[in-house]
């Protein structure tokens, strides 16, 4: 009896496991194929320097208008192009089109891409980031990669040997999401950052969660000592703003200063914030 209720059930999710795996495996293919295509569009997400008073750089942000689904979120593709092993090439052609896009802006602005585990251990990285350089004629310098935290821990020897490499480039290097990962403070000493990304999630509960303004403080603090630049994510508010301005934040990002834009509207979010004297040439 046992048994056929057993079956029973199976036989009862067995076909929304079917749609679902489905549904993954028609995902899967039509992230190849527009990969094969080049379907997708880099968006360029202003980072403002609180010293400077203007902008210092972008963060490439990689967007899949899928042709039936509309936009597809990073978070969402982004998985499964590492699973397929797709992150490499995806990765390489994010880099070069951020580099060649942004040789034309002006000369202080940085770009910033994210760079997945996979991709950041990967044998071929510092060829596939001299090569994008080369190609493009971007000075190493303003070129800086964001990886998380869970690349020190999949792989803290190569990352050392890395970031090394990188740095003879003359690329920066950025730990994105900082504080949600596993990774301890000591590692941030360890290894050779130039910059914290304090994660959105700290800045949204700023002025509304008791002790998250003690955290942003220590973090901005412990970059500080170490000589890295801290640079606050997801900033929406002035009142968030005011208060990583107070705690000695070097940089802010996030919808307050403008939403990730194409290509074509960067020349006017430079504009508006930096000014008519610094629009691209
Ligand atoms: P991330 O690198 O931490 O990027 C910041 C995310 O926060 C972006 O989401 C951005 O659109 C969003 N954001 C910026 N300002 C605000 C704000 O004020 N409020 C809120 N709520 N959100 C804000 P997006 O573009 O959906 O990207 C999500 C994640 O996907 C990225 O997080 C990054 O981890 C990954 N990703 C995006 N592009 C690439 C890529 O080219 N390569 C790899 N490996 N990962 C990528
Ligand atoms: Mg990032
Ligand atoms: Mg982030
Ligand atoms: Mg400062």
């Amino acid at each position: 009896r046992g048994k056929s209720e057993a079956r029973g059930s199976f036989r009862f999710f067995e076909p929304e496991m079917d749609a679902r795996l489905q549904a993954r495996r028609l995902l899967e293919r039509d992230l190849r194929d527009a990969l094969a295509r080049e379907s997708f569009e880099v968006y360029y997400q202003p980072i403002y320097s609180l010293d400077a008073d203007r902008i210092c750089g972008f963060e490439a942000l990689l967007r899949w208008n899928h042709p039936v689904r509309g936009f597809i979120s990073p978070a969402e593709f982004i998985p499964i192009a590492e699973e397929l092993g797709l992150i490499v090439p995806l990765g390489e052609w994010v880099l070069r089109r951020a580099c060649e896009e942004a040789a034309r802006w002006p000369d202080g602005l940085k770009v910033a891409v994210n760079v997945s585990a996979v991709q950041f251990t990967s044998a071929s990285l510092i060829n596939i980031v001299r090569e994008a350089l080369r190609r493009t004629g971007l000075p190493g310098r303003r070129l800086e990669l964001e990886i998380t935290e869970s690349v020190l821990v999949a792989n803290p020897g190569a990352t050392t040997a890395i970031l090394h490499s990188l740095k003879a480039l003359g690329v920066r290097v950025a730990m994105d999401d900082f504080g949600t990962g596993y990774s301890s403070l000591s590692y941030l000493r360890s290894f050779p950052f130039d910059k914290i990304k304090i994660d959105q999630s700290f800045v949204r509960d700023l002025c509304i969660k008791d002790g998250t303004d003690f955290i942003v403080r220590a973090v901005i603090g412990l970059g500080a000592s170490l000589g890295m630049t801290t640079t606050a994510e997801g900033v929406e508010t002035e009142a968030q703003l005011a208060q990583l301005r107070a705690e000695g934040c070097d940089e802010v990002q996030g919808f307050l200063f403008s939403r990730p834009v194409p290509v074509s509207e960067v020349a006017a979010v430079i504009h508006r914030w930096n000014g008519a004297s610094r629009a691209i040439a």
